[in-house]
């Protein structure tokens, strides 16, 4: 890989992906075929109308859309064949591991079932590992919208299914809705051993991300581009070594940043953080990993280091084990040489 330019390197090198919404792979041709097959009807009269909406303005707006698109997984095979769609990706763009987030309370508010859920993806993510090599695990989120009490209720939920997620993340909007909302449940999520992150810093200040890390005690940070608006935070997230889970085509998108040439990426490397790059929701946000790195690394004029680095990070603020961190390092070490 050494006669590679640095975009064509990003393409190839083995990573993981850690922050991606299993329903924000949805593509609206898969939309429309499981809302065919669920004899569901659609407000949008084809896949063409439905891609035309996908203009946001910010978070809010690309939520309005996303959780309607959801609405059309009601059985096990609908979250089976939405993970699978999005693992054929993931092989494709060399992601060997990933960290999937699903939102419950999207589903069992429409009354599907939790089994329903995470059996559908569990057995995807099984199929992933045996047919592809891709190791993958599910971190459940809670909507921030919602209330704590909701939170407990679907932690209590899913808690017959523990062995089927290592994680608990918070997702949805943002500002109005800070993490220290969320300080009771966090607390019961690391008694009961699972390993706890949460967008912060996305639309919200720093002083959220101050709050997920005080209050929640979360391991990674969701997102976490606004940190740089806080030398004192920079300072507290390079010394502990908190990865930032960033998601470079969604912040184009959602209007975190108006030109990719804008985005913070290279001034998080240079500052010395954990930063990964992540697809967050691939269909929404024009493109899957591949597309997130190569265009990154493009518009910032990352370097050959800039993007082992990155994958680097990707495997280091993954939650596997010692033994399989080891494994990816190797492999990227050995694809690199
Ligand atoms: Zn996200």
């Amino acid at each position: 890989m050494t006669l590679m330019t640095p975009a064509q390197l990003a393409a190839a090198v083995p990573k993981a992906e850690l922050h991606m919404h299993i329903e924000g792979s949805l593509e609206p041709e898969l939309i429309f075929a499981l809302a065919q097959r669920n004899g569901l009807s659609l407000p949008y009269a084809s896949v063409e109308a439905l891609r035309a909406a996908y203009a946001f303005i910010d978070l809010q707006s690309f939520l309005d859309i996303y959780y309607a698109g959801a609405s059309v997984l009601l059985h096990e095979a609908d979250f089976h064949d939405m993970a699978w769609a999005y693992f054929l990706r993931a092989a494709a763009d060399n992601v060997v591991h990933t960290e999937i987030f699903f939102d419950p309370q999207a589903h069992t508010a429409r009354g599907v079932p939790m089994d329903t859920v995470i059996q559908g993806l569990a057995s995807a993510c099984a199929r992933a590992q045996a047919e592809l090599g891709v190791s993958a695990a599910l971190i459940l989120c809670f909507l921030r919208h919602l209330s704590e009490e909701d939170a407990f209720n679907t932690l209590e939920a899913a808690l017959p299914y523990r062995e089927h997620f290592i994680g608990i993340g918070l997702d949805s909007s943002e500002v109005g809705h800070p993490p220290s909302k969320f300080s009771r449940v966090f607390a019961r999520c690391r008694e009961l051993g699972f390993h706890v992150v949460a967008h912060a810093g996305e639309e919200g200040p720093p002083a959220y991300i101050w709050e997920a890390l005080n209050d929640l005690q979360t391991e990674r940070i969701d997102h976490g581009v606004r940190s740089l608006e806080d030398p004192a935070l920079v300072a507290e997230l390079a010394q502990r070594r908190i990865p930032l889970t960033v998601c470079p085509l969604s912040n184009l998108k959602l209007c975190v940043v108006d030109d990719l040439k804008d985005h913070p990426m290279k001034r998080l490397l240079d500052a010395g953080l954990c930063a990964t790059v992540n697809s967050d929701d691939p269909a929404y946000f024009g493109g899957y990993m591949n597309a997130n790195f190569v265009q990154t690394v493009e518009a910032l004029h990352l370097t050959r280091e800039d993007v082992i680095t990155l994958a680097r990070n990707s495997f280091e603020a993954s939650f596997v084990s010692d033994e399989r961190r080891a494994a990816l390092l190797a492999l990227l070490d050995n694809a690199v040489a």
